[in-house]
């Protein structure tokens, strides 16, 4: 049998060459450190964790306790090493990294289908390929990439905007409606600002703590659109002239036009989810919580993710991958990790394992695997992957992607135990069909929901 490519040996290609060696295809698992090393990574390990050692949380009722609990039920690897490595955390799974890179490396190297080769990937060979090279996928191979997909394929540079969770958002603030009464209203959701509201958040904008960017990052910055803290410190009306510009806006309830307008855009057909337009920040997460709250109608808004500006090489992934993660006109070739515009230590370990069982299962000649919308790494492929999808920013798993239940529940809490049983239960229904990629024990892995822990917790918020 030819042997599949694998290009990276970070999180998502130690999962990816696992998961295929455990079903008989070999390996050939290409990684460049310590030949070469990027400008993150310190060891020659294995899936390093280049920041953080969080996997953040385990709360069953949160969409990254979800996501564990389906990825255990994938039969993931690497989930399994990160809980045996687990170091105190509360309700987050954190790691001691050095114990889980060096498993994950003995354990991978140590399988006789995995050949390991250390070289600099420059081409991208023929056959069963997964490319799996990180955000700091190395030049020659980013150049061959951009040959195959097209240059206005790949960005370099993730400067995301807050998104916000529909449900959190007060409406009896914002109003419904485009500029000039362009398009569909309800697109866009409009929080009004006063002279007084506009100016205290500016000031707060100006003066609240940032991300200390790191030196090679600093070059990719200057070149991308600046941070909306940035353009606030330009001058008090610098964003009132910009993107909180409010010509052609009326707020019905007082006829007027207001001072200045955050405007939100709706991230999905279902309009679940919107982000705050215009601003991509560097803000700390802690500040972005503080200063984006004192926005009208978002001072109880759950962020569904974070705003972020940070070197990444990602693919404009709806436009170029199908839902089993191959490239829409390379069919051979999958994308997996960060590269595929997916976010985070969990999702590239997910979408890993998922290229894997892609490669399988059209070796096999099987249906490919796909999982359902309402689970938390199906309602992400399906997002990542969908056309329709617009201005594609790489994306973790949260529950603003997936569907709306079929009767509204009030209060979060209630909705995303709802969300998350409705998961569990299509899961396991969809899991039973696929007998001929997963045992029963798979299915059996899918636990109810623990006790939710005492106290207050923000949902959707990384821990990490
Ligand atoms: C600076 C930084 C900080 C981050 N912090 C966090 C965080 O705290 N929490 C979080 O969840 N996510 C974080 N991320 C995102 C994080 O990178 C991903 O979540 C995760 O590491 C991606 O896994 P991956 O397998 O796609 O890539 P990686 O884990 O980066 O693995 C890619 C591998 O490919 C190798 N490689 C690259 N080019 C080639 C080539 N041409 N030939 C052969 N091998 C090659 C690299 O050496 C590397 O081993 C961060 C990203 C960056 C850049």
């Amino acid at each position: 049998m030819d042997p599949v490519t694998i290009i990276g040996a970070g999180l998502a290609g130690s999962e990816a060459a696992w998961q295929l060696a455990v079903r008989g295809v070999p390996v050939r698992l290409v990684e460049m450190r310590p030949a070469q090393r990027g400008p993150a990574h310190h060891t020659d390990m294995f899936a390093e964790l280049v920041c953080s050692n969080s996997f953040k949380s385990t709360d069953a009722y949160s969409a990254t306790g979800l996501l564990k609990e389906e990825l255990d039920a994938l039969g993931s690897l690497l989930l399994d090493i990160a809980r045996r490595s687990a170091v105190p955390a509360g309700s987050a799974l954190a790691v001691d990294r050095a114990l889980f890179s060096s498993t994950v490396t003995q354990t991978v190297s140590a399988h006789p289908l995995i050949d390991v080769v250390i070289e600099e990937a420059t081409t991208l060979p023929d056959g069963d390929v997964i490319v799996a090279a990180g955000p700091l996928a190395s030049e020659p191979l980013t150049r061959a990439l951009t040959q195959l997909t097209g240059s206005q394929h790949l960005a370099f540079f993730d400067a995301a905007a807050p998104i916000v969770d529909a449900d959190t958002i007060d409406h009896d603030v914002v109003f419904p409606a485009s500029r000039w009464e362009k398009g569909q209203g309800a697109d866009y959701l409009n929080c009004p600002m006063d002279r007084e509201r506009y100016e205290s958040f500016i000031a707060e904008l100006v003066g609240a703590e940032r991300v200390t960017l790191r030196d090679f990052e600093r070059r990719d910055l200057f070149q991308a659109c600046q941070p909306a803290e940035e353009v606030a410190r330009t001058g008090l009306d610098a964003l009132r002239y910009g993107a909180l510009k409010p010509v052609g806006l009326t707020d019905p309830r007082t006829g007027e036009r207001p001072w200045a307008v955050v405007q939100l855009r709706a991230e999905n057909r279902e309009r679940t989810a919107y982000n705050l337009v215009g601003f991509q920040t560097n803000l700390t997460f802690g500040a972005q919580d503080r200063v984006f709250r004192m926005i009208p109608g978002l001072e109880d808004a759950t962020f569904l993710r974070y705003g972020v500006m940070h070197r990444n090489t990602f693919i404009d992934a709806p436009r170029l991958l199908a839902p089993d993660l191959s490239l829409r006109d390379h069919p051979r070739i999958r994308i997996a990790g960060q590269l595929s515009g997916t976010e985070g230590y969990l999702e590239a370990i997910a979408t890993g394992l998922l290229a894997a069982l892609g490669v399988h299962a059209a070796r096999e000649g099987l249906a490919p695997l796909q999982l359902p919308p309402t689970t938390a790494l199906g309602s992400l492929v399906a997002y990542a992957t969908d056309p329709g999808t617009t201005g594609y920013q790489p994306m973790h798993v949260n529950f603003g992607l997936v569907p709306p239940l079929a009767e509204r529940v009030r209060g979060k809490r209630a909705r995303y135990e709802a969300y998350s049983q409705r998961a569990r239960a299509d899961m396991a229904t969809y899991l039973c069909t696929r007998s001929d990629l997963f045992t029963a024990g798979a299915r059996s892995r899918l636990r109810p929901p623990a006790t939710p822990p005492a106290g207050e917790k923000r949902y959707g918020r990384s821990t990490g």
